[in-house]
């Protein structure tokens, strides 16, 4: 039974993810401001091998990352426009779902910030949280 399932706004994506989610992370870098129209993603980094579309096909929009300049492929509903999830690319062995696509994340909390240095003022960050101006090597989950 997947842990978690998914999807995007219009339905015709789905997804499952078969692994525990420790905490949210929410990017402030400013491609993720244009690319969700808000203040960041919110996001739950889980290994690729657990996550999997059940429903639909994403279209990708091939990013190129803030400072590293590595390629970040965007997935999202061709159909509604949601943003689903990313990967760097090559795929380094883990995914960045969107939380708010998830059906339920009543558990989960934010645990940890990235980009603040380029955060909107009016965004919200809790200060007790891991906060880091830039990105951090997010290391490769445990298999
Ligand atoms: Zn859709
Ligand atoms: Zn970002």
């Amino acid at each position: 039974m997947a842990e978690f399932t998914g999807g995007c706004l219009c339905g015709a994506i789905r997804y499952k993810i078969d692994a525990p989610i420790a905490g949210l992370r929410a990017c402030h870098c400013v491609n993720c401001q244009k690319s969700s129209g808000a203040s960041g993603t919110v996001n739950a980094v889980v290994p690729s091998a657990s996550f999997r579309l059940t429903k639909g096909e994403t279209k990708k929009y091939d990013d190129s990352a803030t400072r590293s300049g590595r390629t970040l492929s965007r997935h999202f509903c061709a159909s509604c426009g949601s943003p689903i999830y990313s990967h760097r690319n090559p795929d380094p062995g883990f995914l960045v779902v969107r939380a708010g696509t998830l059906d339920d994340s009543s558990a989960l909390r934010i645990t940890g910030n990235i980009w603040t240095s380029t955060a909107r003022p009016w965004a919200h960050i809790d200060p007790d949280t891991e906060c880091h101006p830039e990105n951090i090597p997010v290391p490769a989950p445990k298999p």
